[in-house]
């Protein structure tokens, strides 16, 4: 099955950029995912194409309609009905592993990209729109977003990644940091590869590693820790032991 992703802006010529490349260039000429891009800007209704206009209340810069916007998520709905529809804005949920490996077990996925200073607050009350930040950055437009995205999507369809483990012992898959990796030389700048790495002794090399993601995530990662030990001691509290 293709996986479909459907992309609105402003620029759609920013597509499939990067995605052209590497392993998701390939995934794109095997067909495992398709590309559809939308002009937001084809939807506008006046002679001079308008898609923005000043804020209300106010203010710098300026705002997308929600007019114009609807019209291009009513044909993206079209394209791919089954499809969730994607915002991109630093007011969205922040996204996650957990979510993209479910859009990636998805048909596809449609994503709006913003520009200026956003969107019309009231598309999200009139279209069925999930808002998504990247993060706790503001970029100048939804189309880098959407592409890091698609990227994550597309890495872990069926077929796209060379070793089938590679996408279940990264970092954030199972709530921690994965643990720091090594290769050659075995020794660089007089520093060398931890001995246990070199031991051959996969039981003790495991523990390592699972040690090494475990004190790394309550260091550098305290908010994903919390949440690591909360969900594992509800798990331990409940009628199903884990551990
Ligand atoms: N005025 C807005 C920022 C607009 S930035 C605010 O302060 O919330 C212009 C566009 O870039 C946004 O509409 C959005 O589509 C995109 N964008 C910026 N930062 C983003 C982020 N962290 N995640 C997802 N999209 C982002």
């Amino acid at each position: 099955m293709t996986f479909a992703a459907t992309i609105l802006t402003l620029y759609p010529e920013m597509f499939p950029g990067p995605l052209r490349l590497s392993l998701a260039g390939r995934a794109l000429e095997e067909q495992r995912w398709s590309l559809d891009t939308v002009q937001i800007r084809d939807f506008a209704t006046d002679k001079h194409r308008t898609v923005d206009d000043t804020p209300a209340g106010g203010g710098a810069g300026m705002v997308l309609r929600a007019d114009v916007l609807a019209a291009a998520i009513d044909h993206a709905r079209q394209l791919s009905p089954k499809s969730p529809v994607l915002a991109m804005t630093p007011r969205g949920r922040p996204m996650t592993q957990a979510r993209i490996r479910e859009l990636a077990a998805g048909p596809g996925v449609t994503i709006l990209c913003g520009r200026f200073e956003g969107f019309d607050e009231r598309i999200f009350d009139g279209r069925a729109v999930e808002e998504v930040s990247l993060g706790d950055i503001v970029l100048s437009g939804g189309e880098p977003a959407a592409l890091a995205i698609l990227d994550a999507c597309i890495r872990l369809l069926p077929g796209v990644m060379g070793a089938p483990d590679s996408g279940t012992e990264e970092s954030f898959e199972n709530g921690l940091l994965e643990y720091p990796q090594f290769t050659r030389p075995q020794e660089w700048e007089g520093r060398t590869i931890p001995e246990v790495l070199r031991s051959g002794d996969h039981a003790k090399i495991a523990a390592w590693r699972k040690q090494r993601s475990e004190d790394d995530t309550r260091s550098r990662r305290p908010d994903l820790w919390e949440r690591h030990t909360g969900a594992r001691d509800q798990s331990a509290s409940g009628a199903r032991h884990e551990d």
